[in-house]
């Protein structure tokens, strides 16, 4: 499958048509980006190492029944994915206390949940990602009730699913950000699984092994990146 015109820019890839008109290639970038594009850099080789870790845990996630949108592992920063009309809401998944919920509620970090907490943020950089509920994704045509419940239980499944897979390869599931999309009346989970989106810790030392190291200077980024690639892909092949 060869590259065309490109089709969308974003913060960390670049989407290129393909000479199929139902599948695209994810090519994953080095840059980075929080705090909604104020702070940006480059964390080196993170585009090859993200590609690796989403193609893996997509690959395990189909396999255990989610429909993804992950077709094959093309190159180091590519990935072929079937096209899809994405649903702009952000699914957000919540093992543990941190981020902005840990803020919104006052809680302490780190505060293990009794059960996960699912969330839905508009997904419109402009404004800054705000928190919405399934009122607003009605009123506003951001996706029928039909297709929120899919997100709830897509999200539940896999957050199932994730929390165990990590937790045998030694890493913490804290939260993370999912989206899915729309592709031949289907919805599929779309974008990627990586230390990008997600709050990791490392099992026994609660270290973190994400993008939190970039937004907050805490040093070792790629090194951190490069950790979490051993754990997933060491004894997985592409
Ligand atoms: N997240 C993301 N993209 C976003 C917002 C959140 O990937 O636009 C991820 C983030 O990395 C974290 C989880 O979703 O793993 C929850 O993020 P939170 O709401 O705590 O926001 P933050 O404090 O990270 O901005």
């Amino acid at each position: 499958m060869k590259r065309q015109k490109q089709l969308y820019e974003g913060k960390s890839k670049i989407i290129f048509n393909t000479d199929d008109p139902d599948l695209v290639i994810q090519y994953f970038k080095d840059d980075a980006s929080a705090f909604n594009g104020v702070k940006k850099g480059t964390i080196v080789d993170k585009g090859v190492i993200n590609n690796h870790i989403s193609a893996v845990i997509y690959r395990f996630l189909e396999s255990k029944g989610i429909p993804t949108h992950y077709v094959e592992h093309m190159s180091d920063r590519e990935q072929l994915t079937k096209k899809l009309d994405i649903i702009m809401v952000e699914v957000v998944l919540r093992n543990v206390v941190a981020g902005s919920l840990a803020k919104r509620m006052g809680r302490p970090e780190g505060e293990v949940l009794k059960n996960p907490i699912l969330e839905f943020y508009y997904k419109d950089d402009d404004l800054g990602d705000p928190m919405i509920n399934e009122y607003h994704i009605r009123e506003f045509g951001l996706a029928t009730d039909d297709e929120v419940q899919q997100l709830k239980d897509f999200g539940f499944k896999i957050n199932d699913l994730l929390v165990e897979y990590f937790k045998e390869r030694g890493i913490r599931l804290v939260d993370y950000k999912l989206e899915f999309g729309r592709h031949q009346g289907k919805i599929l989970l779309g974008d990627e699984i990586s230390p990008d989106g997600c709050r990791l810790w490392d099992l026994k030392t609660d270290e973190k092994l994400d993008k939190d190291r970039f937004r907050f200077n805490l040093g070792k980024v790629e090194e951190k990146y490069q950790e979490v690639y051993n754990l997933i892909c060491g004894d997985a092949k592409i």
